[in-house]
């Protein structure tokens, strides 16, 4: 099995896993200002897609692989299908604004016809244009709605591989998390890194801190202003904020993502509660934005690591206000406006330097694996007979790669943009 890697290595960032030349694993765009996509886009031409999650990073450059003659045939979840469309729709209206484009809505109408969407745990036989039989499987990641792990199968070579994707095995509200036990035994493992070395706080204390915050900002008369994606960060944060009995005011596209999760409760951990919330909120638009800074309010708003989005609106306007705060609830990749403002106290928006001289705080609302649940991954395959690890999304993989050879003595690699390698 020949595995090339085209993006997302040591970053996190443009994912995208080309293997035997012919099926690309995630083909993801960095949504840093202006966007980076996946190695020798424009000069692939894959027979099949499979797609882990829709996160950007994993999803958001599948529609450009439509372009081609002979479209590849793309298999996910059918709500991961559902967010792929709607974000490819908002890159190519964000594209118009910054001066991009990747791909065109007709890409996307090719990628909705070429789509087969997968049920977790259906093992499935691909061949078709693929000129030899894989099989594959995907199973509930625990990372957004319709996230998942990838197993892939050469029969004509009797080898595997798995790729995490994106995976979350801790407890979060909206989520199942991912069940590694039932996760088939493979030989290669392809695992993320973004929370190597790092654990995670114990989310009630998170929650209890997150919200005494949120409360002093509003006694003392501020607006508190929490950027999230739109896919799955809002949906989490509104339910934790409504059951501690906070409405926020909800802007941006999260509004529209929770109404496709509403669709497919069955990808939830507990739609009653997810609506509950939703059905609490107030939510804005660009002509009530005024109206939500007019009292002391919690305001949750895209773009989670502040690359555009209404959140660019909300942040000049208290940037002063001493009273005022800002809340990321997550990680932010380095070159995005999130990363700046921690770093440097400032964000760029239409060319201008923009400094804030607000509060700025940081939550940890992960919906990743920590240090802990990444290294009991990878023991369990180990233990089930994985010979070859590749350690990749991260800015640690190195680190995790050597790690992984001290204590389980397997070949672990943390590869490199354009590398290849052949697994026998
Ligand atoms: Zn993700």
């Amino acid at each position: 099995m020949k595995i090339k890697f085209l993006g997302g290595c040591n970053e996190v960032g443009r994912s995208a896993i080309l293997v035997d030349g012919k099926i690309i694993l995630d083909y993801g765009l960095r949504p840093s200002d202006p966007p980076e996509i996946p190695l020798g886009n424009g000069s692939i031409s894959p027979k099949t897609v499979i797609v882990s999650h829709a996160h950007l990073d994993h999803s958001g450059m599948v529609p450009s692989l439509m372009s081609h003659t002979g479209a590849p045939d793309v298999y996910m979840t059918s709500v991961t299908s559902d967010l792929t469309r709607l974000l490819g729709r908002d890159t190519i209206r964000v594209g118009r604004d910054q001066g991009f484009s990747f791909f065109r809505e007709e890409d996307i109408r090719r990628m909705v016809e070429h789509t087969r969407t997968v049920a977790y745990g259906e093992r499935l036989t691909l061949d078709g244009s693929l000129g030899e039989d894989y099989n594959l499987e995907l199973c509930n990641a625990g990372h957004i709605p319709g996230s998942s792990t990838v197993y892939l199968k050469k029969e004509s070579e009797d080898i595997s591989l798995f790729y995490t994707g994106d995976i979350k095995t801790g407890v979060s509200r909206l989520m199942e998390s991912a069940s590694p036990c039932d996760f088939p035994a493979s030989d290669i493992l392809l695992i993320e890194s973004t929370y190597y070395d790092r654990e995670h706080r114990n989310r009630k204390e998170l929650e209890r801190e997150f919200i005494d915050s949120i409360t002093e900002t509003l006694d003392s008369g501020g607006n508190a202003i929490v950027p999230c994606f739109a896919v799955g960060r809002t949906q989490e944060i509104v339910m934790v904020l409504h059951s501690y009995g906070l409405t926020p005011y909800v802007d941006g596209m999260g509004l529209s993502v929770f109404s496709l999760f509403r669709n497919q409760p069955t990808f939830l951990k507990n739609a009653k509660a997810l609506n509950d919330a939703f059905g609490d909120a107030q939510f804005v638009n660009s002509k009530r934005r005024k109206k939500a800074l007019l009292e002391p309010s919690v305001i949750v708003t895209t773009a989670g690591m502040l690359n555009g989005g209404p959140v660019l609106y909300y942040l000049k306007k208290i940037r002063e206000d001493p009273r005022s705060k800002v809340l990321l609830t997550g990680y932010q990749i380095e070159g995005t406006n999130g990363r700046r403002l921690v770093e440097e106290g400032c964000v760029v928006t239409d060319g201008e330097v923009v400094k804030v001289k607000t509060q700025v705080e940081q939550y940890d609302f992960s919906a990743h694996a920590g240090d802990s649940e990444l290294k009991e991954i990878v023991s369990r395959f180990c233990r089930n007979g994985t010979e070859v690890v590749f350690a990749v999304h991260g800015e640690h993989t190195e680190e995790f790669a050597a790690w992984v050879r001290d204590n389980y003595g397997c070949n672990a690699i943390a590869p490199k943009i354009g590398e290849e390698f052949i697994i026998e």
